[in-house]
């Protein structure tokens, strides 16, 4: 792997429990990546981002587990303070709104929404357009956003192939350049998307 591995305490075959499954390297441009199977939910960090719909009052999902845990108030303060266009897009697809936490142990959430595969041109832009605005805007906080935690954006229901996707979402973490971040974590929720992550070799032509 490109990366320098700090810590190899997994075992792919499965012999600890999934809670424990972690691996971290130091990437090229000085942050800490993490990948770990687990619940996004409860990441203990600054920020966790979630992969929303455009009209941004929750969903299924992982969207849907994060407005559970951050309580109601979620959905009142995107109704509020996120301004909707006539047909009720709160955020288009590729770009990124933040909000408070709330309930969550994160002080923030940035809500980003992936392209849906096979519904429009180049998902492979928006899906790197995810990744880059939720960096960007996280470090638009001047410094309260140091440690951030990703979903496997567009995995789920929205159908983008697994490896595609977590090839776009970590070269586009090692491409990020740092202000304030120092951890970028990756929180999985199957054994399948974990494993699929940590094989993964990035090409170091795509980090120059
Ligand atoms: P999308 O609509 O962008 O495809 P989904 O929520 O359907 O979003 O799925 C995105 C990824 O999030 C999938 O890999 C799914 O398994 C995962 N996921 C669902 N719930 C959680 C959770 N609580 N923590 C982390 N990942 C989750």
């Amino acid at each position: 792997c490109f990366f320098s591995r700090l810590s190899d305490n997994i075992s792919l075959n499965g012999k600890r429990h999934c809670s424990n499954l972690e691996q971290s390297y130091v990437m090229p441009n000085g942050v800490n990546l993490i990948v770990k199977q687990g619940d996004l939910t409860k990441f203990e960090g600054d920020c966790i981002v979630n992969a929303a719909n455009e009209v941004m009052l929750g969903g299924g999902g992982v969207d849907g587990a994060i407005h559970r845990a951050a309580g109601p108030q979620l959905r009142e303060f995107c109704l509020q303070h996120v301004a909707a266009s006539s047909s009720g897009v709160r955020c288009r697809t590729g770009e990124a709104k933040i909000t408070p936490g709330f309930n969550l142990k994160a002080s923030y959430i940035i809500h980003t929404v992936g392209p849906i595969f096979g519904n429009v041109q180049s998902p492979h832009l928006l899906l790197t357009s995810c990744y880059k605005n939720s960096l960007n805007l996280a470090e638009e906080q001047n410094g309260k956003i140091k440690t951030i935690a990703f979903p496997a954006i567009s995995c789920g229901v929205y159908g983008y192939p697994k490896e595609a996707a977590m090839e776009i979402a970590l070269d586009t973490c090692a491409q990020h350049k740092k202000r304030f971040l120092t951890h970028i974590s990756f929180v999985l929720f199957g054994s399948d998307i974990y494993a699929i992550s940590v094989n993964l070799q990035i090409a170091p032509a795509r980090l120059s």
